[in-house]
């Protein structure tokens, strides 16, 4: 192994749409692990939509990154060296590090060791990981769907949509996606099994389309988008549905929010919306884990990933995925095994 570690950091901050010049490749040694730390070798990093929030001044639920530093994320690495007591040389993990190929772990990056023999690894970005725990609680904890009723879920065939629809239809909810493209809509309804859903892209109005594919309302609203889409759910919701608000990508690389005009429906329809963040959640991963597993071994579940291959092309698959390009969860493997 050579000492060098490249690394992408964060050069400048964007104002509207997020591209390649704000990022910057630099090459570092390889650290050594202090007391109580670890090397870990990066071998799948995780691109997300929160990361865009980091990139402003403005709150956001991450901390903002400085013009400089190493862009911080989810990644699943296999440790070289380790001076922790609770992990040896050659256990897998996943946890908080850096888009870079060797990161130091001090033990406080929420780590967790992955047995690499249940599940393809990258999968802990994932199905396995905090999307699909994002999914479980934004769908089970707060949408808390009932057999028969509607659930409509925006970004269907994203990291988290594509998890929390199947969730919807296992409680025996009639499931409707939206997607923004046909071959992503084809993939929610014959793999995922949603029971409807439109291209979102291709219909001449979200008001139309919610009112042809949910004749009878919708009970349940899991929304990854928010704007426009947002507003055709209020006008669309039944008396009494409840509004997951897990995400606003629509949102994120526009310099000034799109405001919400069917607000007033909130008292008439006596509709419930609440938000959530997964790090609040993550106590419940172990249980999430026991469940997803069994799903995933009966065929109930199914996942799809996209994967870009090194550390360098991490600023465009984050592009691409914000701007819809990916089609399932974005990963970037950095290294085989
Ligand atoms: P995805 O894998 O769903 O990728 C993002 C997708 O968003 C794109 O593929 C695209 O799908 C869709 N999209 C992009 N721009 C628009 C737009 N203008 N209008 C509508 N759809 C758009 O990402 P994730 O599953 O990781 O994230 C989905 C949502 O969940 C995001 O809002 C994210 O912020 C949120 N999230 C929230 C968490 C929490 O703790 N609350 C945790 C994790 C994610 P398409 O081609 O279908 O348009």
């Amino acid at each position: 192994m050579t000492n060098a570690n490249r690394q992408i950091t964060f050069a400048a901050r964007p104002t509207t749409w997020v591209g390649e010049e704000h990022f910057a490749l630099q090459t570092n040694t390889i650290p050594t692990p202090g007391n109580g730390e670890m090397l870990v070798r990066n071998l799948y990093m995780s691109v997300d939509p929160y990361m865009r929030g980091m990139m402003n001044t403005g709150p956001s639920y991450a901390a903002a990154l400085e013009i400089g530093d190493v862009l911080s994320c989810r990644v699943v690495g296999q440790v070289v060296t380790s001076n922790n007591p609770d992990f040896v040389a050659g256990d897998f993990l996943f946890g908080m590090l850096r888009w870079e190929e060797y990161s130091i772990a001090c033990g406080h990056e929420d780590l967790r060791k992955i047995n690499p023999d249940l599940a393809p690894i990258s999968w802990h970005l994932g199905v396995l990981g905090a999307p699909g725990l994002t999914a479980w609680v934004g769908m089970m904890e707060l949408g808390q769907p009932k057999a028969g009723e509607t659930v409509f879920v925006s970004a269907a065939s994203g990291a988290v949509g594509q998890i929390a629809g199947q969730l919807a239809r296992l409680h025996g909810a009639r499931v409707v996606g939206s997607a923004g493209s046909d071959a992503k809509l084809a993939y929610v309804l014959d793999q995922c099994r949603y029971d409807a859903g439109f291209n979102y892209k291709s219909v001449s109005s979200f008001d139309a389309a919610l009112a042809e594919h949910c004749p009878n309302g919708i009970d349940v609203y899991f929304d990854n988008v928010g704007g426009a889409m947002l507003d055709a759910v209020l006008l669309a919701a039944n008396e009494f549905a409840r509004l997951t608000e897990c995400g606003m990508i629509s949102q994120y690389n526009l310099d000034e929010p799109r405001g919400i005009h069917n607000l007033a429906l909130f008292a008439r329809k006596r509709l419930k919306m609440q938000g959530f963040i997964v790090r609040d959640h993550y106590h419940l991963l172990p249980q999430y884990l026991i469940d997803m597993a069994g799903w995933q071994k009966s065929g109930e579940v199914t996942y799809r990933e996209d994967i870009a291959e090194g550390l360098e092309a991490a600023p465009s698959a984050f592009i691409r995925m914000l701007k819809g390009e990916n089609f399932g969860k974005q990963v970037v493997q950095i290294a085989t095994v």
